[in-house]
């Protein structure tokens, strides 16, 4: 049976970060009731339809604010992907959670529910950073909510910080990372600023008001971050990612590694069936959708015809964006997004997946990376050099 992966959206924040371009919202949070049940019609038609066929390995609810859910909406979510999909026992299910929004008994209550990983927005532990980033917590609050998920029982923790922030110092970048590596979680993600169009950072950059976040430092502070992890004995993963123990995020490799996944709620991204796609990005108007195509969940209950084309994909999700993958392109994004993957793209995987070698396909563009000092082979698979995790989007474009 294959599997699949299934994403969750819980487009909700009590407050808007100014950086922050994802599709989620303050202040609607009264919508929540109707958007769950929304929602579960949206899950429960795509399990009519392909529920049976695929194994579900991973769930992750992102956002947003997933922590926004009481234990009882999470775990009635949860009892909807499980009636409607066959889920695989020890599947991973991660929910992201910010550090001011739970309390060990919240967390116990995640753990009842069957939620085994926890993705905790830390960002930064130095208060004043935490403050330019519009964060309404503290270094405190992550340090109790990490402790309070420890003493609930979550074996899995993962930590989000954020590097490369305008006028950041390397010394500020030290001690919150020093702060995050003494918590000991199992996990790590590590991402640079960059500054969006279209949010509040991205129009005061516009203006002049805000200098873009310096891209050397941004390296530098990269640079000690892998130096430092590994010495604590962290494996570096993925470009952004660190894991202990095994710890890796199942779900997160999925995507790495081009396999399907579904996603639910607004905005989500899908691929499956040879699409992509995904949902209308307004919770308004994806609520609307959903409530009005009563004849879409008959269609689902008495079964429609396999997932073939995008009419079938239409009938299931209000969708806004749809792309068809055909080879070349699957090519293109099994080496771009494998190339992310530290241990590179399986040269025997690829050849199994489109009946060719990777040098048959790519052998200029690998020879001309490795030239570069982006590229190596190893182990049977290709990979990017450490120069070439600073310089990846170099490498990508030329897959492309
Ligand atoms: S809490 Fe996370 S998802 Fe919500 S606005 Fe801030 S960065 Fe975006």
């Amino acid at each position: 049976m294959e599997p699949l992966s299934l994403y969750l959206h819980i487009p909700f924040c009590t407050v808007k970060c100014p950086y922050c371009d994802f599709n989620t919202y303050s202040r609607i949070e009264g919508l929540i009731p109707a958007y769950l049940d929304a929602f579960q019609r949206e899950i429960r038609r795509w399990g009519s339809e392909v529920g049976r066929g695929y194994q579900v390995q991973t769930i992750f609810f992102g956002g947003g604010t997933p922590s926004l859910l009481t234990e009882e909406q999470v775990c009635s979510l949860l009892e909807t992907c499980h009636k409607s999909f066959l889920v695989a026992e020890d599947t991973e299910i991660s929910l992201e959670a910010n550090p001011e929004t739970v309390t060990e008994d919240y967390m116990r209550g995640l753990l009842q529910a069957g939620v085994n990983r926890l993705s905790m927005g830390a960002q930064s532990f130095d208060e004043a950073e935490l403050k330019w980033l519009g964060r309404t917590h503290g270094s405190e609050t992550i340090i109790m909510a990490y402790e309070a998920a420890r003493a609930a029982g979550f074996e899995n923790i993962s930590l989000d910080l954020i590097y490369g922030l305008t006028g950041q110092s390397a010394s500020t970048w030290e001690r919150t990372l020093r702060r995050a590596i003494q918590l000991r979680p199992d996990h790590l993600s590590l991402y640079a600023l960059t500054i969006e169009e279209g949010t509040p950072f991205g129009r005061q950059a516009a203006r002049g008001q805000l200098k873009q976040p310096d891209p050397d430092a941004a390296a530098d502070m990269y640079l000690l971050a892998a130096e430092a992890l590994e010495a604590e004995g962290y494996t570096h993963y993925e470009i952004s990612n660190w894991e202990f123990g095994g710890h890796a995020c199942r779900h997160n490799t999925t995507y790495w590694e081009d396999r399907q996944y579904l996603g639910f709620g607004p905005g989500a991204h899908s691929y499956f069936g040879g699409y992509r796609f995904s949902d209308i990005r307004s919770p308004r108007k994806y609520i609307e959708r959903l409530d009005h195509s009563t004849g879409a969940d008959r269609d689902a209950e008495q079964g429609t015809p396999g997932l073939s084309n995008e009419e079938s994909i239409r009938r299931l999700s209000p969708i806004d964006m749809m792309e068809h993958i055909d080879r070349d392109m699957e090519m293109s994004e099994t080496m771009v997004l494998g190339l992310r993957l530290v241990k590179g793209v399986s040269k025997e995987r690829f050849k199994t997946r489109f009946g060719a070698a990777i040098e048959e396909i790519y052998g200029d563009v690998i020879e001309e990376l490795k030239s570069l000092a982006l590229l190596e082979e190893a182990e049977g698979h290709v990979r990017l050099t450490p120069r070439g995790w600073l310089l990846s989007n170099e490498a990508f474009v030329r897959f492309l």
